[in-house]
């Protein structure tokens, strides 16, 4: 199967991939992951979107729609993709449709979690990344284990983007360009509404109900 997670910036997108990845043998392409790999390994390209990436706009759909095109045309992950942070406009959304079409696969379903700004502004500035296993956590709600083995206090980072009014940049940006997907994909009659506002556990038990309806 083939999923899409949607939702504004600090959502829990990337924290339930990483669960749904590991029970359901998806692979998670996040845009803004392998953005965020080129700005730190300074490519041409890093170079060239750090600031609008910083700044909370979107980058161009030329550049991103190389990058999907990449991994949706490669057999390893043919129907085994989860979507993060994709498609966020509607170009991009009908982009990936003639993409799936080229490569003979389909989206089988759109999770979207709702989360009000004030919750994402808290999400947000709390959001530390461990930079030697990827995980993510929050300083507040969901901080790593003290005995950790790998995810200790010298390994944990914040994102450049994440601070208050960046945030609220990027919300605006998911209201303006992003929200307009969900129509799309509510004419496909795709979409199931899940509340993100609720801790971690319930909200991956009720991701993974639907996903193993999918699976039969
Ligand atoms: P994210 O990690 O999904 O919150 O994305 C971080 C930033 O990367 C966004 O604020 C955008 O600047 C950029 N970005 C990520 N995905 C996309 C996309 N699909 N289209 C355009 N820009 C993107």
């Amino acid at each position: 199967m083939n999923i899409i997670i949607f939702g504004p910036p600090g959502a829990g997108k990337g924290t339930q991939s990483e669960f749904i990845v590991k029970k359901f043998n998806l692979f998670k392409l996040s845009t803004g992951d392998l953005l965020r790999e080129e700005i730190n390994k300074k490519t041409p390209l890093g170079v060239k979107i750090t600031s609008i990436v910083n700044s909370g706009a979107l980058v161009s759909d030329e550049i991103i729609n190389k990058l999907i095109e990449n991994i949706v045309s490669n057999n390893n992950y043919k129907n085994k993709i989860i979507f993060d942070g994709y498609p966020r406009n509607l170009p991009q959304a009908e982009n990936l449709n003639k993409l799936l079409l080229k490569y003979d696969q389909k989206i089988d379903l759109v999770i979207r979690l709702k989360v009000s700004l004030d919750i994402i502004k808290k999400r947000i500035t709390g959001r530390l990344i461990c930079s030697k296993c990827g995980n993510t956590y929050n300083e507040f709600f969901n901080p790593p284990e003290i005995n950790s083995s790998c995810c200790k206090k010298e390994f944990l980072e914040k994102r450049a983007d994440d601070n208050t009014d960046v945030a609220v940049k990027r919300f605006e940006t998911y209201e303006k360009s992003t929200e307009p997907v969900l129509d799309y994909y509510k004419k496909m009659d795709l979409i199931k509404d899940i509340n993100g506002e609720t801790d971690i556990e319930s909200i991956y038990s009720k991701i993974s109900h639907y996903l193993t309806l999918i699976e039969g």
